[in-house]
């Protein structure tokens, strides 16, 4: 039985479910894992992930169909980048195996929180690694907790698809060239707030943020990707190494190649050279797709398809995206994995 929420008005926020997944690796190994009613976690004042951010976490979305049952979109994939985000901060590797069962296990156990089809709305998963103990040195944690919890989330567009405004940032970086960009840890989002704040503050959804090494090229938006649909039909999303690898964006140059005709291309995209485009969007498990109206750069303002409607592409990428996530479309082998 789903529980009486206001499925249509859920934001993104937290909500205490009955059960999350622990597991507590120590000695060189995982333990087995267990659901838990405990929502408090109980560790050192000395863990390294509060004092030297060696953390990681994951997010995916689990999700109703028509027939009532639950699916989750690709977790194999947030498996292994939670695996190199560890590797890069000297974590111990979560396997794949453990983390998908994880994650089914609190779907199931909060399977009454799980949206129903029809409201857009989600079972947000949120898997978080962190090194913990009593080590005050600058080194790796020999104890690690891994928990998954979940909450239910609305639909990031109540009232259908629509672009807003971005703010491209010369005078912050959220990541450094060489430093950890591509993992996916708590330490860049730190470094995000302040230009996050300035963005809202100022009128913007969010930050775009530029390559740290040039300030030439989009980098990422926010907590999301960038992708351009570009005049000659090519589907655009930046290269670099300090950008997260966002599962989403590498769902859409498959779809956009296979599904919609589109060249893929991972390039660079030069703030100077935005006309290229005709469309633009960003992309993540949280964002979906949101598509982008116009970005600020200094008293340069540039408008990609329109402030107030949604480009053509775009639109079919989101109806096809959300299809094969809600189980509606068919897709790719291998993309859905049901929670029985
Ligand atoms: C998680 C994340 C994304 C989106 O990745 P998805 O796998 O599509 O959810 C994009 N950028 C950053 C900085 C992220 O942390």
């Amino acid at each position: 039985m789903t529980v009486d929420l206001d499925w249509e008005n859920l934001g993104f926020e937290y909500h205490k479910l009955p059960y999350r997944y622990l597991s507590y690796y120590k000695d060189g190994k995982w333990d087995e894992g267990k659901l838990t009613e405990d929502a408090t976690l109980h560790i050192s004042e000395s863990s390294p992930a509060l004092h030297y951010g060696q953390q990681a976490f994951e997010g995916l979305k689990a999700y109703r169909t028509k027939d009532g049952s639950v699916q989750l979109f690709r977790p194999d994939q947030n498996a292994a980048r939670l695996q190199r985000t560890a590797d890069r901060l000297l974590m111990p590797q979560v396997p794949t195996d453990k983390f998908i069962d994880a994650c089914k296990q609190v779907v199931k156990a909060n399977e009454d929180y799980v949206p129903p089809y029809g409201t857009g709305a989600t079972l947000y998963l949120r898997p978080l690694l962190i090194g913990v103990g009593d080590v005050i040195g600058v080194h790796p944690a020999d104890e690690y907790i891994f928990t998954v919890f979940a909450m239910p989330v609305g639909n990031y567009f109540k009232g259908g698809l629509q672009p807003t405004n971005f703010l491209i940032q010369d005078d912050y970086d959220r990541a450094a060239p060489h430093g950890t960009g591509a993992a996916k840890v708590g330490g860049n989002y730190a470094a995000s707030l302040m230009p996050g704040d300035i963005a809202h503050n100022t009128g913007f959804s969010d930050v775009i943020y530029l390559d740290p090494a040039t300030h030439t090229k989009i980098e990422e938006v926010g907590s999301a990707n960038f992708f351009g649909i570009s005049k000659d039909d090519e589907f655009v999303t930046p290269l670099s190494p300090s950008i997260l690898p966002s599962i989403t964006k590498y769902s859409l140059l498959y779809l956009a190649e296979h599904n919609l005709g589109l060249k893929p291309v991972q390039g660079d995209v030069f703030i100077d050279d935005l006309d290229r485009f005709k469309e633009a969007g960003a992309c993540g498990t949280a964002a979906v797709i949101s598509p982008i109206g116009g970005v600020q750069h200094g008293d340069n303002f540039h408008v990609f398809y329109s402030e107030t409607e949604v480009g053509p592409i775009t639109r079919k990428l989101y109806d096809l995206l959300t299809g094969i996530q809600f189980g509606d479309v068919e897709g790719p082998e291998g993309w859905i994995y049901k929670v029985d």
